[in-house]
């Protein structure tokens, strides 16, 4: 029998409430009991959607058997990121606060548009990313939005950018218009792909982001930024934007930004830096000089839903300079006129979106739940369980490691004797594919200079020593095995 009167209006408020206690048991349960699900998801392409009823319920079915099918069909597809053996990519966490917030967002459903329709979603906002700016000790004069991804809050950077140049493309565009020269963007080699898709997006064009060379430890030589720029200015072009990058993917490599805020300021760029996993490291005291320099970019990219125990999606995009960022975004049709003070911060005004979830909810319920020391308690112990984890890998034979252990990343292969790149990067492939494979642990891999590389990255609220024991016997296991196959 469908549970809901078909003729009008939601479902019972029992209907409801039984499920969602249900829905809650099962999600404390999961996460206390998350590490007996094999890590990575198990299925093949496809296997999902054949589970699926290929139409949709001409009735409405009740809850509890959706609640069924979630276990029966969907857990099945999941990549258990909420695993304290989840180390690849860069682990992530939903907390139990986090989780809190995201329900009761999610029960409100407000809008935060403008201030009016939703004068708490602004607000909130707006203190919670201050409190977070005071956490990663910068200085005054940052303003604050929450975004889906570091992808956009790079794009809102690179757009501000473009604007500040002053070539009026919000208007013009940049097609048909002989005297717009070449627009040029710098980031290292090791910068994420989300600068690039910005600069796709944004008509700057793929050719003009330029990839500064990186020192042996991976950081963007400034030496050779500088002469990027002072070629591409006798050249003709225009640099507008310099993109360095606290925490790279690969490697966790920090670059010089002192430097490129130096240089960067000579040609009038806007500096972004790209902080989406390393910037929350700057809670710790003593982590803290990884922020050095910022307070003189123009705008920065944290990503909470990373490393700060914040369920997906939330990503913070600061800048010292909200104004041309309002300038190349805002519009005003007359539906959205309000009588509010001209003062009163509409944050649709700032970005592409108009609608915005209410993000900060979830954010502000982690950094009370924790606490500034309780955030650098978990941040530290995680670089601590990194740098353990880089010890076993340094001591044992044939082992190394490929990149200094900046935060909590571990970079390392295993280095066959005699063996060369082609056949190290095959034996590390193999290794890493039957780890996965075992589901006891997830670990992903990249390849610096040249060199194929397996990463081990913590993160996940739920780690500790144990898990990341259970990660170095795996791989010292698939070692043995693919070595004996060899
Ligand atoms: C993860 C990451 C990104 C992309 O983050 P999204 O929020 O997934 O868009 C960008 N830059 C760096 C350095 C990252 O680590």
């Amino acid at each position: 029998m469908p549970i809901a009167d078909s003729s009008a209006g939601d479902l019972p408020p029992e209907a409801f409430r039984t499920a969602a206690h249900a829905a809650v048991d099962w999600i404390a349960e999961y996460l206390e009991q998350s590490a007996h699900y094999p890590v990575r998801s198990r299925v093949q392409p496809g296997d999902i959607r054949a589970m699926l009823p290929a139409h949709p319920p001409a009735q409405g079915e009740p809850l509890d058997a959706m609640l069924q099918d979630f276990h029966a069909t969907i857990l099945p597809g999941i990549t258990h990121w909420n695993h304290p053996a989840f180390f690849a990519y860069f682990a992530n966490s939903a907390s139990y606060p986090g989780i809190l917030g995201e329900l009761l967002t999610a029960g409100l459903n407000a809008n935060g548009m403008l201030w009016i329709t939703s004068p708490a979603v602004t607000e909130l906002e707006q203190v919670t990313l201050d409190w977070l700016r005071q956490l990663m000790g910068l200085g005054d004069g940052w303003f604050g939005q929450i975004t889906d991804t570091a992808s956009v809050s790079t794009f809102y950077a690179l757009a501000a950018a473009r604007e500040r140049a002053g070539y009026d493309v919000r208007t013009k565009g940049m097609t048909a218009r002989p005297e717009l020269p070449r627009l040029r963007v710098y980031c290292s080699e090791h910068a994420h792909s989300s600068i690039d898709k910005a600069v796709i997006a944004l008509g700057i064009g793929h050719e003009n982001l330029v990839k500064i060379p990186a020192d042996d430890q991976f950081r963007m030589r400034a030496d050779a930024l500088a002469a990027a720029i002072a070629d591409d200015v006798a050249a003709g072009f225009k640099p507008i934007a310099v993109v360095p990058c606290i925490g790279t993917t690969s490697t966790t490599s920090v670059d010089p930004v002192v430097e490129a805020v130096r240089i960067a300021r000579e040609y009038g760029c806007w500096v972004h830096v790209d902080a989406a996993y390393g910037g929350v490291a700057a809670i710790v005291p003593e982590l803290r000089y990884l922020l050095d320099g910022v307070d003189g970019a123009d705008s920065l990219v944290v990503n909470p839903h990373k490393w700060l125990f914040t369920p997906m999606d939330c990503s913070v995009f600061y800048t010292r300079d909200p104004h041309t960022v309002k300038q190349a975004f805002a519009l005003l049709p007359e539906y959205l006129v309000t009588s509010t003070p001209d003062e009163t911060i509409n944050l649709m005004d700032y970005g592409i979106q108009l609608g915005r979830r209410f993000r900060a909810l979830k954010l502000w319920m982690v950094l009370r739940a924790f606490g500034r020391e309780g955030l650098a308690e978990r941040i530290r112990r995680h670089c601590e369980l990194a740098r353990e984890f880089a010890g076993m890998v340094h001591f044992e034979g044939g082992w190394e490691l490929t990149a200094p252990v900046t935060l909590s990343l571990v970079c390392f292969r295993l280095v066959p004797p005699g063996a060369d790149e082609d056949t190290i990067a095959r034996v590390n492939a193999a290794i890493m594919e039957r780890v996965n494979a075992r589901g006891h642990a997830y670990l992903s891999h990249t390849k610096v200079a040249g060199r194929y590389t397996l990463r081990l990255a913590i993160g996940n609220i739920r780690t500790d020593r144990s898990h990341v024991d259970v990660a170095w016997r795996e791989l010292r296991g698939a070692a043995a095995a693919v070595q004996r196959a060899e």
